[in-house]
């Protein structure tokens, strides 16, 4: 099962973009209220009594706070629950250790809400338009700009600088790619950008990146030098914003390059499945608890950021689309470890951040592209042999 995103820029007319407003703000109130209440519970019960508070409890407590409360009858229930639900995956994946602990969501950057997709309808218009119906907003149109696939897992609605959109989170059934070209495993990494399982490695080409970064921070030193509000201040600002669009279209450029080459060549296409959004949030860590290696990830994160991956996986998945090939997303557990000759995985294969050796049978190769071929090994092996190796690392750690 391949989990994949498409994503439409919504049209709303003014009094749905109200609504919108109004579900995104009741939402991340009742999201942010669970999440208080969790941690108050926390400290008054579950260390002493071991007593629990879960998602059903909430889930019940919202039903009679829809009754006191007109302003949170006003929002679909369907979608408060769904807020109830991120709460508490999100608690689920800090206790799996994948991400950091659950925060409170914030306006201006967690303006959104979610509704599971039994709950929507889509329909065609015409070749550009559609439309969706969402639970008590109604019919609202979007850019169709590439047809969807799968079953509809649920629907995000959410705003970003661009306006409102709608994501629907689909899932397909792993077939037999239409598009019968061969399989490339990739590895996203730091030091190259990007390594592939035949061997290529592709750079963004970070010297130019750097030159503008160089540019961006002498432009704000002469910004803090200038009288806010003079003429000079107005001018030095424009520069530094221009800089930094400068870079994000130099990075757009590469990954269109980039993946618009790799779909020419490739029809099953198999990457590490990595929440970059998780990744990069939980390096600062809470109050609670702090991050580990702040620092050090906050480095690492910047790089992460730098090279576009999110934008590069964006670009990939809908080309892939119009090709008829496969986006496959692997478990990134172990991909730089493991030899990808003998299957030995340890730790000390890997010399340096750029050279592999394996201490068991001695296969020698750049570490990214090693990873590569681990990644496509994972993602093209039938997937009742992809289980049992899982089981057996986990014995064996
Ligand atoms: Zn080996």
């Amino acid at each position: 099962m391949i989990k994949r995103g498409f994503r439409y820029r919504l049209d709303p007319t003014d009094e749905q973009e109200l609504m919108f407003r109004k579900f995104a703000g009741v939402c991340r109130a009742v999201y942010n209220a669970a999440l208080h209440q969790r941690e108050v519970f926390w400290r008054q019960h579950l260390r002493t009594e071991g007593r629990h508070v879960s998602y059903v409890g909430q889930a019940a407590e919202l039903t009679a706070l829809r009754a006191e409360f007109d302003w949170i009858r006003e929002v679909s229930q369907a979608c408060e629950q769904q807020a109830l639900r991120d709460l508490d995956n999100a608690f689920q994946r800090f206790f799996d250790g994948v991400s950091g602990y659950p925060t409170p969501r914030r306006k201006g950057k967690n303006d959104g809400f979610r509704f599971q997709g039994r709950n929507v309808e889509v329909e065609k218009l015409n070749r550009n338009w559609s439309r969706v119906k969402l639970p008590k907003i109604g019919w609202v149109r979007f850019r169709d700009t590439r047809p969807m696939v799968g079953k509809l897992k649920n629907v995000t609605v959410s705003l970003d600088s661009l306006g409102w959109h709608v994501s629907f989170a689909r899932e397909i059934e792993h077939e037999a790619p239409a598009n019968i070209a061969p399989a490339v495993g990739i590895d996203r990494g730091v030091a190259n950008s990007i390594a592939m399982s035949t061997g290529e490695m592709d750079s963004i080409g970070k010297e130019r990146l750097a030159v503008l970064d160089r540019r961006r921070r002498k432009h704000q030193r002469d910004l803090s030098r200038r009288k806010r509000g003079s003429q000079r201040y107005g001018k030095t600002r424009k520069r530094v914003a221009a800089v930094a669009a400068k870079g994000a279209r130099v990075r757009e450029h590469f990954n269109h390059v980039r993946t618009t080459r790799i779909v020419r060549n490739f029809g099953t296409v198999c990457i590490e499945d990595l929440n970059i959004a998780n990744m990069t949030a939980s390096a600062k860590g809470t109050v609670e608890e702090p991050g580990k290696n702040v620092a050090q990830k906050a480095g690492l994160n910047r790089s992460i950021l730098e090279q576009g991956w999110g934008q590069f996986e964006e670009f990939l998945t809908y080309k892939l689309a119009a090709s008829g090939g496969v986006l496959v997303k692997v478990d990134p557990r172990n991909t730089s470890r493991k030899c990808s000759n003998c299957g030995h995985i340890d730790a000390r294969n890997r010399e340096s951040q750029a050279s592999f050796r394996c201490v068991e049978c001695g296969h020698e190769a750049h570490a990214d592209v090693n990873a590569a071929i681990n990644i496509l090994q994972a993602g093209t092996r039938p997937s009742e042999e992809a289980k049992a190796p899982r089981r057996k690392s986990r014995k064996a750690a």
